[in-house]
């Protein structure tokens, strides 16, 4: 756990990159965001300054960090890594009652066939959203 206090992030100052140790996150002029000079990401200041965000078509899960004076601590942002199983497993609910209720097979319109095709799209689907997630 961090104890450390956050310290409000500067726009006017160099900061090293929370991805890469080697990288240099640089202000970007006229706005309120920083880009990086090794992986070429956006960051943008959040919570009046406390918090840096990637910026990021990645959601719900966007990573978010704090300053600590000399180096950056991962901060949990809205729908975080803490609600991230607990999501996970609502679109696996959701997408296996879809499923069950409107697969149609010509070959077998059993329950059990239907179930277990539900039970092995949805699962595939909730393993990708997961992995995507977790980068
Ligand atoms: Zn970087």
């Amino acid at each position: 756990m961090q104890t450390q206090k956050a310290q409000k992030i500067d726009l006017s100052v160099d900061y090293p990159c929370p991805c890469h140790r080697r990288g240099n996150l640089t202000p970007i002029a006229l706005t309120e965001a920083f880009g990086c000079n090794r992986c070429q990401r956006i960051f943008v200041v959040q919570e009046s300054g406390y918090v840096i965000e990637e910026l990021s078509t990645n959601y719900p899960y966007k990573k978010a960090w704090r300053w600590t004076g000399n180096q950056w601590s991962t901060a949990h942002s809205g729908l975080g890594r803490a609600y991230l199983p607990l999501t996970l497993i609502i679109i696996f609910g959701v997408v296996f009652l879809l499923l069950v209720t409107t697969l149609q097979s010509p070959l077998s319109s059993s329950m059990t066939f239907r179930a277990i095709a539900a039970l092995v799209l949805s699962a595939m689907l909730v393993l990708m959203l997961w992995l995507a997630c977790r980068r």
